[in-house]
């Protein structure tokens, strides 16, 4: 039987490889490779969406940098981080110089969990820490609780970065992700829902002095004058070639994130009483980026997927605080117990707008029969 992948974007590429082609050879025949009249437009586009001003990046991870410096982070501050995330959340507060304290998240969301947020920042503010912000992850597209951790931050004068690199296009309670937290960073990394050819990210500032503050710190620290720099910062520009596929992608992105939408209902009818199927709260409306099952016999049921030709993928095997390069980091006095759980049962099976309804039923009784088995 042919396989069935994680990822499809020859379909995708199909489909658009008329208008990709022609968006690379305008790039081609104007040869402005950096800064190029795509990045306005893209920008433009992304910022409508997002209903804040949009700073295209070179990649998500410098997204966060972009918006971590342009928040004033600096040595020694602390900055609340999930613990169950990809590496890039907790690398850029510490390549910034904060000091990264990990917090919980839910066993049924996978998000920072709000109700632990006051009592790890009362607790890690008496041990002497200076806490400045808290960076939450919408985790395989789901909006973290953003109304529930404002008021925390509010409560503490603190602000909040949204690392939305799985969820562009989400919404929260009608609102895109982009309008409530401080400052919102995405990627477009391929495997992403909304993704480039290569490396590409936005930052989405909603105080337009912010964002004028984060263009400088993408290109330099630069202020409108060439070769004065104001501030430190970094190149973190995205190429015009990489802006221009992305445009092409966002014309026919409404209709890949239906599709989704769809598959994902289709899933949980299939799975119902099979595995531990995703959980969305009523105000969520993910990007599904990964439709994550949880399983006890997660390393059984991915092998049985693997030997009809069903692919897999962990996301993420190992929370943060166990890896070598957080050694340094603080963890949450409430402990992380959810976050180890849940990096032990996770499994994303194949997501994306090109699987067909065939597929699916392939996918969902290839997981029934290995779940019964096992
Ligand atoms: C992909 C991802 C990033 C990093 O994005 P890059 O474009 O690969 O740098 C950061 N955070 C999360 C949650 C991600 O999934």
């Amino acid at each position: 039987m042919n396989p069935i992948l994680m990822l499809d974007l020859e379909s995708q590429q199909i489909r658009i490889r008329e208008q990709l082609d022609q968006a690379i050879a305008r790039v081609l025949d104007h040869r402005q490779f950096v800064m190029g009249p795509e990045i306005a437009e893209l920008e433009t586009a992304l910022g409508r969406r997002m209903g804040a001003e949009a700073v295209a990046c070179g990649s998500g991870t410098d997204a966060l940098i972009v918006a971590l410096l342009s928040l004033g982070l600096a040595r020694g501050d602390s900055v609340i981080v999930p613990s169950f995330t990809f590496a890039a959340t907790a690398e850029a507060v510490a390549l910034c110089g904060g000091q990264i304290i990990f917090a919980d998240i839910r066993a049924d969301t996978f998000n920072i969990d709000p109700a632990q947020l006051e009592s790890t920042i009362l607790e890690t503010m008496a041990t002497g820490d200076r806490i400045v912000g808290i960076v939450s992850v919408d985790m395989f597209g789901q909006p973290a609780e953003q109304d529930a951790i404002r008021s925390v931050a509010d409560q503490f004068g603190i602000w909040v970065v949204a690392d939305a690199a799985q969820s562009f296009g989400a919404m929260w309670d009608g609102l895109p992700t982009g309008a409530l937290a401080d400052v919102t960073t995405t990627s477009f990394f391929p495997s992403k829902p909304l993704s480039c050819y290569g490396d590409g990210g936005a930052v989405f500032a909603r105080d337009p002095a912010l964002a004028d503050v984060c263009r400088s710190v993408r290109n330099h620290g630069q202020s409108d004058e060439r070769y004065d720099h104001v501030r430190l910062g970094l190149n973190g520009r995205m190429d015009t070639l990489q802006a221009a596929i992305v445009i092409e992608k966002l014309a026919i992105f409404d209709d890949e994130l239906r599709v989704r939408r769809e598959l994902a209902g289709r899933y949980d009818e299939l799975l119902e009483g099979t595995v531990t199927t995703p959980t969305v709260l009523p105000a969520a409306r993910p990007t599904w980026a990964q439709y994550a099952i949880k399983s006890v016999d997660r390393e059984l049921l991915s092998k049985r997927l693997a030997e009809v030709g069903v692919a897999t993928a962990v996301h993420y095997p190992r929370p943060l605080h166990f890896q070598a390069a957080f050694s340094g980091a603080t963890q949450s006095p409430s402990g992380l117990t959810i976050s180890e759980q849940v990096a032990g049962e996770v499994l994303s099976i194949p997501m994306h707008p090109y699987l067909s309804v065939d597929d699916q039923v392939r996918i969902a009784s290839a997981i029934r029969d290995a779940s019964v088995g096992a």
